[in-house]
């Protein structure tokens, strides 16, 4: 190829002397397109003690995969000078503009690896790249690592802290919120009270206070609450209204599960002969929001909600409970919601259902916090919506979920990292930007 070519690629690559394109080598049937980088300078600074004019001492070889030219796989290519300088005596190989020392990708090709990873599962990427998954898993860790070093947590005040299995049920992480700027603070194995003093010590190595946190706001594991007394001393407990529903749930599922099978002649006299998939449906309309029925739930409903069962007292209750929060949120008044609290405590408790009757209970026992997290609507919706950003980011890690690599891909999606590279895909200005005006 023409002494034009090279210039031009020169220029597309973004190289400044001493570096330019030396040769191109386009392979069409194996889909490639080779570059050969050189550095043009006969002297260079030394990159350990940066004196001036140092002679070169050799050259190694080194390969960089870069973003795709069109559908042709692109490499670059260099002789990497080495230093061998007088001044302190060492020899240093240079660093290339285009590459952090020791990668193989380019720095353009690690951004757009990074912007995809954000939106694809790991696994998907690095097909679509061509690359191994371990290969972008290094990656997230290395530029994650390097960009929540440099994260500001000076301003936070409202923290959400939660946690999420790995696992079904077993292999837990705690992570903290911002609620106000809602983005993921921290994320640790384990969840007993020690998760929240390592938030704390984060917190401040990130410019925050530990005194400075005003509110927190957990579910009624009884180890957070600890953690928080100790390690965040002046920050107010509320209970989130996303968990106290989901233990509302929880205890409805308990009794129709307990009545359909030890007492399934009466759910029979009641019902009728249910079918599998007549079960399924009633179950999920149990669960679900009459707003949500289908036509097929909103018939079964209609009956179990006239039957004489246990299911349906459970789920008037679970109702119940959803309309104190709802009430709660539309008028935001403290005294109004523990009156309405506390009216339902005590319907639980002449419920004759024991899991509700220990919900009352627990709820009684964490009256005050439950009324925070009433009125707290900030958060709300927003524990629920990062509860659903988290499930995807477990989807984005399958088939290497380590308690390492989810943290590393909840911070690169969640936590609103303001220094990673950014994407390599900035629109271009229109062609006749500034040149021409278009005429219609
Ligand atoms: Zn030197």
């Amino acid at each position: 190829m023409g002494v034009q070519i090279e210039s031009l690629f020169t220029a597309a690559l973004g190289l400044q002397a001493p570096w330019v394109v030396e040769k191109v080598d386009f392979d069409a049937a194996r889909r490639r397109i080779d570059f050969e980088v050189a550095c043009t300078a006969k002297r260079l600074a030394c990159p350990n003690c940066e004196a001036a004019d140092q002679l070169i001492h050799d050259r190694n070889r080194r390969s960089w995969r870069h973003l795709d030219f069109f559908q042709f796989e692109a490499w670059l290519h260099a002789d990497v000078p080495r230093v061998g300088c007088t001044v302190c005596g060492k020899t240093t190989r240079i660093p290339v503009p285009w590459a952090r020392e020791g990668s193989g990708f380019t720095l353009l090709f690690e951004a757009l690896a990074l912007t995809m990873c954000q939106g694809l599962p790991v696994r998907q990427a690095a097909q679509m790249l061509r690359v191994r998954d371990k290969q972008l898993w290094r990656r997230i860790e290395h530029y994650v690592s390097e960009a929540r070093a440099k994260q500001d947590m000076s301003s936070v005040q409202l923290v959400g802290i939660d946690d999420t299995s790995m696992k079904r049920g077993q292999d837990y992480i705690t992570v903290a919120h911002d609620l106000d700027e809602k983005r993921l603070l921290f994320a640790v194995h384990g969840r007993d009270h020690d998760a929240v003093e390592k938030f704390a010590v984060d917190l401040e190595e990130h410019g925050g206070k530990r005194t400075a946190i005003a509110h927190a706001c957990i579910d009624m594991s009884a180890a957070y609450a600890k953690g928080i007394a100790t390690s965040l001393p002046r920050a107010q407990i509320s209970y989130d209204r996303y968990h106290v529903v989901a233990l509302a749930n929880k205890a409805m599922d308990e009794v129709r599960t307990a009545e359909w099978k030890d007492e399934s002649q009466r759910v029979r006299d009641e019902l009728g002969e249910l079918g599998a998939r007549e079960r399924r449906s009633i179950l999920w309309a149990l669960r679900r929001n009459p707003s949500g029925w289908s036509d097929k739930q909103l018939n079964a409903m209609h009956w179990l909600q006239r039957a004489n069962l246990k299911t349906a007292r459970a789920w008037r209750l679970k109702m119940g409970l959803r309309e104190v929060f709802a009430h709660a949120r539309s008028h935001n008044d403290a005294n109004a919601a523990a009156t309405d609290l506390k009216r339902w405590i005590s319907w639980a408790r002449r419920s004759r259902l024991d899991s509700f009757k220990r919900l009352g209970a627990t709820l009684r026992e964490h009256f005050d916090g439950v009324v925070r997290g009433m009125l707290d609507h900030r958060s709300n919706a927003f524990v629920e919506a990062m509860n659903g950003l988290l499930q995807q980011a477990k989807r984005a890690a399958r088939g290497f979920r380590t308690a390492t690599n989810f943290i590393a891909i909840a911070y690169l999606r969640l936590g609103k990292l303001t220094h990673l590279p950014a994407s390599p895909f900035v629109p271009a200005m229109p062609l006749a930007a500034g040149r021409f005006t278009h005429r219609a």
